[in-house]
């Protein structure tokens, strides 16, 4: 049964003020009421982090590796509750909150596989050359965590993005515990996740510290957990004002710390002329599909299409007009967010933006898709139609060439992914453009829609500002653990004093070992 309390490194704590859930569908207020963590849980679990810090670093990996895994399997107990909890909070359809539940418990074991590789220690070896003039010491390197992480759980993705999503999972795999900024959208269904981490740690008998979940409606929350000195890093999804806002608490620090803020993407789509050409109808369907997936509430949705002009885009546009008139308006997850979006659409309409279509209308709190068309003229006058508009709308840009194509894309901000649509005769084209994607994006896609990250090691879901705050991260897939570590040398360290994995002699993980990578 839900408490509406939050956690504070073990212990449920209930609070001086409350909030409420609202349903996302009918917008009534769910039970129970949730407290607003005060500073002083703040602190308190900012200490407890610290203090549990040592402990759960020195954890061997294999344990560490195991209490990934049994949180995967108390989320998964915790059965239909979960997404019984997370549809009524987001709006979210079963399907979609059971395909998420998977994707959560998922990461945590390819976490959990990682932390046993061992690799992304980096381990290095190099062996002194005392004879040199002068000598070369003895340096071997290893990285160690940072230290206890804020998370702020993002609202679009209550499961795998929230609580115990791909932010806390990359952390916990790192070495650091964790210390949770609830999103006020989804207080239940944090709260039961929150009650899977804890069964874990007391499973694992880790120090209950590791973990804690606080939750609020006030800003001044999040800025006094970021801006508590135990917190060493801060990773979090959200608009780009909440981004920017926690950048700068960072940084205004007496001891500054790394953000890594996932924030604002339009993921522009390019349809070069062949392609276009042979399939504008079937890139119409494919291009509304991913577009209303999910009323749009994507990071990754297909926000700005750029086409060459001419009868293949005017076939492309017609197409998407009538794909997208029965698609019928979901559910958004939250008052707020349809708000904006609604405030969005008006935007593009004041700039002059030509409606090519809409979605049929939904009941209740919907977000109604739609789709405008510019020319390349019109979005480089009007800079703010670049900007990403959060749910189901998408800007057409028909350009007069390639050229123009290139030049708008040269003139975008960083995205998290831009994709190329093309057949071979395209390829010399696609060959120009590249360099330019690479500048712009950290995934780039070809032939295929944005919508649809794959958490593996080779995915990039980051990319230059405002994509993300630090475009050589990714906040998706096992590289996302690098952003919890950071490098340590040991020069002349007596044998007996080196951690285990940097010592001569077998060791199973691959390092580098006087410039050469082996598993020894
Ligand atoms: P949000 O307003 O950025 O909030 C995300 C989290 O950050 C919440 O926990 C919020 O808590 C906290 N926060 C926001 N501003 C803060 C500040 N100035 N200081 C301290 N904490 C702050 O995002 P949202 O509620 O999910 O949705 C609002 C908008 O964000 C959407 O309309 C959309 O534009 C964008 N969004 C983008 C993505 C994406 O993937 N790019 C995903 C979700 C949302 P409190 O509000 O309780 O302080």
């Amino acid at each position: 049964m839900l408490t509406g309390k939050n956690l504070v490194a073990g212990e449920w704590r209930s609070g001086a003020h409350s909030y409420t859930a609202m349903a996302a569908a009918s917008g009534t207020a769910l039970a129970p009421a949730y407290a607003e963590a005060s500073a002083d849980d703040v602190a308190d679990a900012c200490a407890a982090a610290a203090a549990a810090q040592a402990t759960y670093t020195a954890l061997p990996l294999s344990d560490r590796a195991a209490f990934l895994r049994a949180i995967a399997a108390h989320i998964e107990a915790l059965g239909d509750e979960l997404t019984e909890r997370a549809m009524l909070e987001t709006g979210l359809p079963e399907a979609r909150l059971v395909g998420e539940r998977g994707r959560t418990v998922g990461q945590l074991r390819l976490f959990a596989e990682e932390v046993e590789n061992g690799g992304w220690q980096g381990l290095r070896i190099d062996h002194a050359l005392r004879e040199r003039t002068p000598p070369k010491p003895d340096l071997r390197m290893r990285k160690v965590p940072l230290g206890p992480v804020a998370v702020f759980g993002a609202s679009n993705f209550p499961l795998a993005f929230s609580v115990a999503g791909g932010d806390t999972a990359s952390a916990l795999a790192a070495g650091c515990c964790v210390v949770v900024k609830g999103h006020p959208a989804h207080p239940g269904t944090s709260e039961l996740v929150a009650g899977a981490l804890l069964a874990a740690i007391r499973e694992m008998g880790l120090p209950e510290g590791v973990f804690s979940l606080l939750g609020g409606t006030d800003h001044a929350l999040g800025e006094t957990l970021v801006k508590d000195p135990r917190i060493a890093a801060v990773g979090f999804t959200g608009s780009r004002a909440g981004g920017l806002a926690l950048m700068q608490h960072a940084a205004a620090r007496p001891v500054p710390i790394p953000v890594y803020a996932e924030m604002s993407s339009v993921n522009p789509v390019l349809l070069l002329p062949h392609r276009l050409e042979e399939a504008a109808e079937a890139l119409a369907s494919a291009y509304v599909g991913s577009l209303t997936l999910g009323a749009g509430q994507f990071c990754t949705n297909p926000g700005i299409v750029l086409v060459p002009a001419g009868a293949a885009a005017d076939r492309f546009i017609a197409a998407v007009g009538a794909a997208l008139a029965p698609i019928a308006a979901q559910t958004m997850l939250t008052a707020g967010i349809l708000q904006a979006y609604e405030s969005g659409i008006a935007a593009i309409t004041a700039h002059g933006a030509r409606l090519v279509g809409t979605g049929a209308a939904g009941s209740g709190p919907c977000g109604k898709a739609h789709v405008f068309a510019v020319s390349a003229d019109a979005f480089r006058r009007q800079p703010a139609l670049g900007h990403e508009v959060f749910g189901p709308v998408s800007i057409i840009v028909t350009c007069t060439d390639i050229d123009e194509m290139a030049a708008i894309l040269a003139a975008m901000e960083g995205q998290l992914t831009a994709t190329l649509h093309m057949a071979a005769p395209d390829y010399p084209a696609a060959r120009e453009l590249l360099p330019i994607l690479e500048a712009r994006a950290g995934r780039i896609i070809a032939n295929g829609w944005p919508t649809g990250v794959e958490v593996t090691h080779a995915m990039v879901h980051g990319g230059p500002f405002p994509a993300t705050s630090d475009g050589r991260s990714t906040s998706v897939g096992t590289l996302a653990i690098e952003r919890f570590l950071r490098p340590v040398c040991y020069q002349d360290m007596p044998a007996a004093l080196l951690p285990k994995a940097l010592l001569d002699g077998p060791s199973g993980v691959l390092r580098r070992i006087d410039g050469a990578y082996a598993i020894t």
